[in-house]
Order: C-alpha cells, then sequence, then structure tokens
C-alpha cells in the first residue's frame, strides 16, 4: 500500500498562511497587489472617509470626520441626558425614561385589578399593547 493517496487535512497553521497570502490591498485576490489593487483600494478608503462628496479626501473632510467622532455621543431623546452605552432597548432614550413611559407610550391594556398597563407599548403591536399583552389581545 502507498502512502501518496492518504488525504491529509491543512493544519490550522497552513489555513493561516494560505488567508494571511492575501494582502487587504489585492482588491481582485489574484494574490499580487499591483497598480489596479492600489488605486482601487485608494477610491474605497476615500470614498468611505469623503464627507462631502466632491470625490476626494481633504482637510475640511478631515474636520466632518473628526467632528462625527467627537459627536458620537448619544444622550436621551427625551430629556437629554447622555447615554452611558448604547441603548439596550435601542430606543435612543434612558433607562429610567424607558421604564417610564408617557401616557401616549403606555399599553392599552386594562389590567385585571382595572389599572392601565404601566408597560411600554411594543414596536411590534399595530395596536398599542405591550410585549405580554400583544400576545394576548393581538393575533399575529
Ligand atoms: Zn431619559
Ligand atoms: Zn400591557
Amino acid at each position: 500500500m502507498s502512502m501518496a493517496g492518504l488525504y491529509r487535512p491543512p493544519t490550522a497553521a497552513a489555513y493561516r498562511q494560505e488567508r494571511m497570502s492575501y494582502s487587504p490591498f489585492d482588491v481582485n485576490r489574484d494574490g499580487k497587489v499591483d497598480f489596479k489593487d492600489l488605486k482601487e483600494a485608494k477610491k474605497n478608503l476615500v470614498r468611505k472617509l469623503d464627507q462631502d462628496g466632491d470625490g476626494d479626501f481633504d482637510i475640511n473632510d478631515l474636520h466632518a470626520v473628526a467632528d462625527k467622532l467627537i459627536t458620537r455621543k448619544k444622550v436621551c431623546t427625551k430629556c437629554g441626558k447622555p447615554l452611558k452605552k448604547k441603548s439596550k432597548y435601542q430606543t435612543g432614550v434612558c433607562v429610567e425614561c424607558y421604564r417610564n413611559p408617557s401616557d401616549e407610550e403606555r399599553c392599552i391594556a386594562i389590567t385585571s385589578s382595572g389599572a392601565r398597563c404601566q408597560r411600554r407599548i411594543s414596536d411590534k403591536s399595530h395596536k398599542g399593547y405591550c410585549g405580554i399583552h400583544i400576545r394576548k389581545y393581538e393575533a399575529q
């Protein structure tokens, strides 16, 4: 029996080597970085950074990018307090505002005690129910 026919899976190192053999500048993935690739890579980068869309990345664009980074801090859309981290519920409001919705934002269901449901209307609801009452009153 010959050893030649035995299949050997590639080692992790060989796999890494294979992946690293492509440069991020090798846009057309032919294994070479040529002038065309570099031009294409530069165009992509300028497109990403060009804020005023004039096809070039200049000092004004640099200012625009810097301003964007500085003003990235988000504030609560209701009370204006800065949000500590990206709002957990993707609502853009802080935790306090989320937990204390105004009347228009509250579920229209009446609970067994006769009081209006205190929960926020689910954005999946068409009629105005919270995530719990939507299952009870609104057919999916
Ligand atoms: Zn708030
Ligand atoms: Zn409810």
